[in-house]
């Protein structure tokens, strides 16, 4: 299955994305973790894509198409892939696209997490991730196990720079102005589902389990 995830920040992309990964034995990809590893280690791409990050906007086009194409051709994805936070603007849809038309293959599922804004403020300030793994967690609706550690390796929670209800502000714009496009896109092309992302993890799950199945 070849999968996309789209929804605004704290849609709960990053916490569904883990359970579909098992059921399909999908690669997953997502291109925020991607620039998150970059910035971290200084990397030449971090180094260029961490000042859009920090003020919560979109890294530009040819960046992120980039990381995505080195990715799915280092990786072998022969049972599909899950992608996570791409494709976020109409012409990264396209490239997308492009890429997949070489290998003769097309996008199965475009699953949209629909939310309302107002719901993503508490949701965002409490997160707290794992970042090697990209695992989130919530203090009141997904504590961790034990402390602020990760329940699979012990290794510390962090929280995102770009968590707070200020950056969020400008990530929901970029979302509405530049993402949402994206949507309809997938629409025209027969391949959206749309999710009621509002509802609790379980029902979620449930949801998009069905959706692709
Ligand atoms: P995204 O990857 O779309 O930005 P996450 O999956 O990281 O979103 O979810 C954002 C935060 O909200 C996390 O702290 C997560 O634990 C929590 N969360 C995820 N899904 C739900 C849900 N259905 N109900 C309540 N909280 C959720
Ligand atoms: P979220 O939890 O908001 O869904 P992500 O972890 O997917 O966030 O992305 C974090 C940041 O990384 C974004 O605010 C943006 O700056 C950058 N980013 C991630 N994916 C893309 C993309 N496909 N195109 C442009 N910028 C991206
Ligand atoms: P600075 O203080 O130099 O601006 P941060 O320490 O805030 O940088 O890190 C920048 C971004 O990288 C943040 O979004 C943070 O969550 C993320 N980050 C920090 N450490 C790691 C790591 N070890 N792996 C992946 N991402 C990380």
């Amino acid at each position: 299955k070849r999968l996309i995830l789209i929804g605004p920040p704290g849609s709960g992309k990053g916490t569904q994305s883990p359970i579909i990964k098992e059921e399909y034995c999908l690669c997953h990809l997502a291109t925020g973790d991607m620039l998150r590893a970059a910035v971290a280690a200084k990397t030449p791409l971090g180094i260029k894509a961490k000042e859009a990050m920090d003020m919560g906007e979109l890294v530009s086009d040819d960046l992120v198409v980039g990381i995505i194409d080195e990715a799915m051709k280092k990786l072998s994805c022969q049972k599909g892939f899950i992608l996570d936070g791409f494709p976020r603007t109409v012409v990264q849809a396209q490239k997308l696209d492009e890429m997949l038309e070489k290998q003769g293959a097309k996008i199965d599922k475009v699953l949209d997490f629909a939310i309302d804004d107002s719901i993503l403020e508490e949701r965002i300030t409490s997160r707290w991730i794992h970042p090697s793994s990209g695992r989130s967690y919530h203090i009141k609706f997904a504590p961790p196990k034990v402390a602020v550690v990760d329940d699979v390796t012990g290794e510390p929670l962090i929280q995102r720079k770009d968590d707070t209800a200020e950056v969020l502000k400008s990530r929901l714009e970029a979302f509405h102005r530049q993402t949402e496009p994206v949507i309809s896109y997938y629409a025209k092309k027969g391949v959206l589902a749309q999710l009621h992302a509002e509802k609790p993890p379980k029902e979620v799950t449930t949801e998009v389990l069905k959706v692709i199945s």
